[in-house]
């Protein structure tokens, strides 16, 4: 089971995708990793995919990942006496600490610390967007607004704070429960929403202790303008534009995600470009033209992963959108313009012994064009490096780890397989081959170029490069 494609695929599981076929289903169309919306997701269920998906790992014997998505500080208004409220532009409207049920000229804010923290001038968008309104008075007990965008406002809708700093966690009461049940569910990437600060991405790390790996999801003003110590916290980016798209003016957004990919590229820090993707497939068996050219674009960008949200957690077609988005990736990197578009925004390695080897070996297999790039890790940060290189050929990482061949499935370009560690050098190229050749990639008379560490084992000491030839003894075991 192989994937003629380099770009992961990420597919949300829901009401349209819960049981065992459909999730294998999905699979088999290309899901190489699922993500678990703790937002719609009880524990017992959150337990139910976790298992199916373990298991279906288990018969196929390819490393699938798992990512627990963490709802974050979600703002919501409080709820209204009569019904929906309709306000109009130019009209006062209240928030207040007040809990009474809300009227056509206030409602409860349920959120102290967002009243302490407002100040006049400060936008809240509410809804999506569909209501703009601007602080003019503040006291740490109500805010007087003027309606800028006038609209329908009911119970509970979302609260968005694009120019306020909230002095919150990203971590809520109900995050801290949803991340205690994924890692105790054994997930491999937790994804924090509304990250605002590096120390958000911190908090949950000290909680995870490595028992799962820490998505950032940049949706917020506040994270694009600290991005790069984010970055340097966390173990992946998403881009998250739905949020983003609401918190920041949309038309901002599709350069953002040229500035995140980017960036997370010369770290080299996987990052998931998510949202409204396929958008149209969660009632049309066939994506929009749009659509499909955003996807492109993300595959272009050298994103890790493409993201489906609705369209497979609770579509009508998520086994087609996931197989649409697996054809425009194949598609695009076949491209004859493909290649030069990737190469572009290649970084310069860094100083180090694990980046000079990722560099050589790509330079070495694209020039010798080798069938594959063999890296031998155990912690996962040989591939990381070399993944970074978006070399030509497919890297196959070999780890003793099912951790890290779980949490490497998001990676761009890697196929991973789980083995022991080898015995000696001889041992490490002679498995090299036999799985370049066993997992589709090489045939007898082809050549490979082998990343490992030497002594075997000792983390973070990748130096050593070898290249190695498919020869027939590979097909024997
Ligand atoms: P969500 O995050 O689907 O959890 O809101 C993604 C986004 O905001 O784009
Ligand atoms: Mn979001």
């Amino acid at each position: 089971m192989r994937r003629l494609r380099r770009t992961k695929i990420l597919a949300t599981l829901g009401p349209a995708s819960s049981t065992r076929e459909q999730i294998a289903a999905l699979f088999h169309a290309g899901a190489d990793v699922f993500r678990i919306n703790m937002s719609h997701t009880a524990h017992d269920k959150l337990r139910e995919f976790v298992e199916t998906i373990r298991s279906i790992e288990h018969e196929l014997q390819r490393p699938i990942g798992i990512l627990a998505d963490l709802q974050g500080p979600k703002l919501r208004v409080g709820t209204f006496a009569d019904g929906p409220v309709m306000l109009s532009n130019g009209e006062a409207f209240t928030l207040d600490s007040n809990p009474a049920p809300g009227n056509a000229t206030r409602a409860h804010l349920p959120h102290p610390e967002i009243l302490a923290a407002l100040e006049p001038g400060h936008r809240l968008i509410i809804d999506d967007g569909k209501v703009v309104l601007q602080a003019e008075h503040c006291t740490p007990k109500k805010a007087v607004c003027r309606v800028m965008v006038g609209g329908k406002v009911s119970d509970r809708k979302g609260v968005s704070l694009p120019d306020t700093e909230l002095p919150v966690s990203a971590l809520t009461e109900k995050d801290r429960s949803d991340l205690d049940a994924a890692l105790n569910a054994g997930v491999d990437w937790i994804a924090l929403s509304f990250v605002q600060r590096p120390e958000d991405v911190a908090e949950v790390k000290k909680i995870a202790r490595g028992r799962a790996a820490v998505m950032a999801k940049i949706e917020k003003p506040q994270a694009v303008t600290r991005l790069a110590e984010i970055m340097d916290l966390a173990d992946a980016l998403m881009v998250a534009r739905g949020d983003l798209g609401v918190e920041m003016p949309m038309a901002k957004v599709p350069g953002i995600q040229k500035q995140i990919t980017r960036l997370a590229r010369r770290t080299g820090k996987p990052v998931v470009v998510a949202t409204q993707m396929l958008e149209s497939m969660i009632t049309a068996p066939v994506p929009t033209r749009a659509e499909v050219s955003d996807v492109a674009t993300a595959v272009f960008e050298g994103a890790d992963a493409i993201m489906l949200s609705a369209e497979s957690a609770a579509g009508q077609y998520p086994v087609e959108a996931v197989t649409m988005m697996n054809r425009i990736a194949e598609e695009v990197e076949s491209d004859p313009t493909y290649r030069a578009v990737i190469q572009n925004q290649r970084a310069e390695p860094e100083a180090t012994g694990a980046d000079a080897l990722a560099l050589a070996a790509r330079q070495i297999a694209e020039t010798l064009d080798l069938s594959a790039i063999v890296c031998w890790t155990s912690s996962g940060s040989t591939a990381l490096r070399v993944a970074r290189e978006r070399a030509k050929p497919i890297t196959i990482a070999l780890t003793p780890k099912i951790a890290t061949g779980r949490r490497l499935a998001l990676l761009w370009g890697v196929h991973c397989v789980v083995t022991q560690d080898a015995r000696d050098l001889d041992d490490m190229v002679s498995r090299a081959c036999r799985f370049a050749f066993r997992e589709g990639f090489a045939k007898p008379g082809q050549r490979i170029i082998v990343v490992a560490g030497v002594p075997l084992g000792t983390p973070g000491a990748t130096n050593m490069l070898r290249i190695a030839f498919v020869g027939s003894e590979a097909v024997d075991v």
